[in-house]
């Protein structure tokens, strides 16, 4: 018997930008009687289904984008004679779906590392549960991932996960909900130690694949310390302290080695706290700006986000830290209009944001906006024969690109002002603008190319609705995305050594 785990995609480039973490994690959370998991992701190559023997174990993670693949991956694992069992954020919130529609055996809900063992014993006896509930584990329970069963010469960025919840509650996320609001952070030590393990292996770009890497912003201290509550400013501090333990073991590593992460637009009000990134060589951060007017923010409950000046002004805080900033921005917002595409375009040129995504307003499971979508469709309304309420089992080539009806613009309208944005930001006249931000012209020219390879795998992929545009985005990906790996890769360090212990300091308040 053997145990696969499979990370769905209905696209493969033959090469990962960044690890799928839930793979290296769940293989540690296999008992090892069971021997090595095979590790599949289908976004390097399809998953090859008659290497499944009758008797085996296949886990599946799914998140609603990839749910659909997921299930057509299931029926053929369990036509195959598997076991199989579903995971991830989706399956989580739609346990019954996987039984429906994807061939379970039996379904996992929450963090499956405490769990998973269990699971995989009970199938084996045939004694399973419908439903197993993995609950929020607490960080201290986080595993260490299986990073010696990375196939050679595949991704660019491993991912390393220091902190899982998020305090905010954006209506179209669902972290907050799934993940809870609660930071869950891991100690600096458990951290380091993966990372430094990942160096030995020639991983120098490392993307800390965090909800939040920011969870306690200065408002949330001054804020504690006016309600008199000792016992919350008590523990925000100690959060806020662990983040500069962290920073300043990362700042001990070797100095090739460079961070990316997503943090929200409040800690470039924190110069301490950008200080400690820069040490830390965390030089990227994703940055949900959402959208460039107040009124945009307040469909999406995120007033503390910044707009006109002070937006750029605290974009450029970043940059002035060596924090390059990836940009991401909503389209479809109730309150936009026409003129909201070009104000975003030259907002984030103002602002001189190094990368950018423009995403289509979509409701996701598990956020307020989608509870709130699905209240006003009809659920007789549907697209080849699939309600649009659950609009991810919809079929690639039929389904919608703008799910929201817009009072003013029409779903095409905002699907080709999306595209123009993407092809105006990602030009190759203002590629080249922005590569100065890289010291030579071998930087310049690696810059360009991993610009164009963004572009290809997230815009053309995704917005586009004609197949043949997709498919030649998809071949165009998997040509440029080897010579990009290249650049990301380092010679190994087997010899280096976790940092020694630092002394705690106290970040001012
Ligand atoms: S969008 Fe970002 S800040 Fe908002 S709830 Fe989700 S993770 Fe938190």
């Amino acid at each position: 018997m053997v145990v696969r785990l499979i990370n769905p995609s209905h696209v493969s480039f033959g090469i990962g930008v960044i690890t799928p973490r839930w793979l290296y994690v769940l293989a540690a959370a296999t008992p090892r009687r069971f021997g090595d998991p095979v590790l599949v992701d289908e976004t390097l190559e399809p998953m090859n289904f008659s290497t499944i023997q009758r008797g085996d174990v296949v886990g599946i993670g799914i998140h609603t984008g990839n749910a659909l693949r997921g299930y057509e991956v299931g029926r053929a694992a369990r036509e195959a004679g598997a076991i199989v069992i579903y995971g991830g954020i989706h399956a989580t919130l739609y346990p019954d779906e996987p039984h429906e529609l994807g061939g379970a055996h039996a379904v996992v809900k929450g963090d499956g590392d405490g769990v998973w063992g269990r699971v995989i014993d009970d199938c084996l006896a045939g004694t399973q549960d419908r439903v197993y509930e993995g609950g929020r584990i607490e960080a201290g329970e986080f595993l260490q991932a299986r990073w010696d069963l990375l196939p050679p010469d595949s991704y660019m960025w491993a991912s390393v996960q220091t902190v899982r919840g998020c305090p905010k509650h954006c209506s179209f996320c669902s972290v907050w909900r799934t993940d809870g609001q609660k930071p869950r952070q891991r100690s600096s030590d458990a951290v380091i130690e993966e990372i430094v393990d990942l160096r030995r292996r020639g991983f120098r770009f490392i993307a800390l694949a965090d909800d939040n890497f920011y969870p306690v912003t200065l408002t949330d201290l001054h804020m504690a310390s006016r309600r008199k509550d000792p016992h919350q400013l008590d523990t925000l501090k100690a959060l806020r302290a662990e983040r500069f333990e962290l920073m300043e073991k990362l700042s001990q590593l070797p100095r090739d080695m460079i961070f990316f992460t997503q943090i929200t637009m409040e800690a470039s009000e924190d110069p301490e706290f950008l200080n400690a990134m820069r040490r830390a060589n965390i030089k990227g951060a994703l940055v949900g700006i959402e959208s460039v007017t107040s009124e945009g923010l307040k469909d999406i409950y995120k007033p503390f986000n910044a707009t006109g000046d002070e937006l750029v002004n605290k974009l450029q805080a970043f940059r002035r830290h060596g924090v390059h900033v990836l940009g991401s921005f909503i389209f479809g917002l109730p309150s936009d209009g026409p003129a909201t595409f070009d104000a975003t375009a030259a907002l984030a040129e103002k602002a001189n944001v190094t990368f950018a995504q423009f995403v289509m307003l979509t409701p996701f499971p598990g956020t307020l906006d989608f509870n709130e979508w699905e209240k006003t469709i009809d659920p007789e309304n549907r697209i080849g024969g699939i309600p649009l309420t659950r609009h991810w089992l919809i079929p690639q080539s039929l389904r919608p690109k703008v799910y929201v009806p817009h009072p003013r613009m029409t779903p095409d309208e905002i699907r080709q002002r999306t595209q123009a944005v993407w092809d105006q930001f990602y030009s190759l006249p203002k590629i080249w603008n922005r590569s100065k931000c890289v010291p030579n012209l071998k930087g310049r020219l690696a810059f360009m190319l991993i610009s164009k390879l963004y572009r290809q795998m997230y815009a053309n992929t995704g917005i586009a609705t004609d197949s043949a545009r997709v498919n030649r985005s998809a071949n165009w990906a998997r040509v440029i995305a080897k010579p990009c790996r290249r650049l990301f890769a380092a010679p190994p360090m087997p010899e280096l050594q976790v940092p020694g212990d630092v002394v705690r300091s106290s970040p001012a308040l």
